[in-house]
């Protein structure tokens, strides 16, 4: 039976075809997982960046607060005016610390979240009443809160407390100045739902996917113009997860987003 051999510069052809290809892809996947240490450096870097502002502006604002009511002789409103301004610095230090520390325990894989029944209506009300007047002039309430009283949910109360703050405090700051957010907890057919809705600045199609990643803030550092360190919705997702909860964003009409979170 006659066989057909391929010629010798044929089948050298096809080696060395496939010894390029093989380099190619090799080259590429190096270069991919460059290109994303470096990326992920970079973010890191960001985050001690930010983290180092995040730290110092409410440290500092503190420091002038504590410092004015010492050296002048103020009325007695104005001394409960400047307090208020310096507990409401000294809550956004403490969500942050909350946030580094539930980060470093969703790091930590041994650690379970504790899981109790407690009434998530009475939680998502207290947050909501801390919130209410941070980034609004002249005590207009900014945040619209329909609360079904009684909803309960399973799972660890700090934990989530960190996540109901961290969706309404971004929604807020990626809004205009006294723009309404609207906050909803509601159970149905043996769901919890938690809806977070803004009019702000929307989040494009193809971000949706990203901004849970640990580190991740929409645009470059040189254009954004809003705080943040990225932790966030990571901690948001991770947490949830954690509590078989689902989160989605979706957009807001005419304009803003909205995320939306189940427990089932
Ligand atoms: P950050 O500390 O930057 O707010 P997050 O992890 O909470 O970090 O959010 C990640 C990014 O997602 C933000 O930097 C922002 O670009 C985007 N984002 C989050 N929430 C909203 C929102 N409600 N509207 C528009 N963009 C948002």
């Amino acid at each position: 039976m006659a066989k057909t051999m391929p010629s010798s510069m044929g089948m050298i052809m096809g080696e060395g075809a496939t010894f390029i290809l093989v380099f190619l892809a090799g080259a590429y996947f190096l270069h991919r997982s460059i290109m994303r240490e470096r990326k992920l450096q970079e973010q890191k870097k960001n985050f001690l960046l930010s983290v180092t502002h995040e730290l110092k502006s409410p440290l500092a604002s503190i420091k002038i607060l504590m410092q004015t009511i010492q050296k002048r002789d103020l009325a007695k409103q104005q001394i409960m005016d400047f307090v208020g301004k310096a507990l409401m610095d000294v809550e956004r230090l403490d969500d942050m610390v909350e946030n580094m520390l539930l980060a470093s325990k969703i790091e930590n894989r041994s650690y379970t979240f504790p899981k109790d029944k407690f009434n998530m209506s009475v939680l998502v009300d207290s947050i909501v009443n801390r919130l209410q007047l941070t980034k609004c002039e002249g005590n207009q309430l900014i945040i619209d809160a329909e609360i079904e009283p009684k909803v309960q949910v399973t799972g660890d109360k700090f934990a989530l407390t960190s996540v109901v703050t961290n969706l309404i405090e971004n929604a807020i700051k990626y809004s205009g100045p006294c723009e309404t957010v609207g906050v909803k907890l509601f159970s149905k057919d043996n769901r919890v739902y938690l809806q977070v809705a803004d009019h702000g600045i929307g989040i494009a199609d193809q971000e949706k996917g990203r901004i849970f990643d640990k580190f991740y803030r929409v645009g470059s550092e040189d254009t954004r113009n809003t705080k943040g360190t990225g932790l966030g919705l990571y901690i948001v997702k991770e947490v949830l997860e954690k509590h078989q909860a689902s989160i989605k964003v979706k957009d807001n009409r005419p304009v803003g987003s909205i995320f939306e979170v189940v427990f089932d």
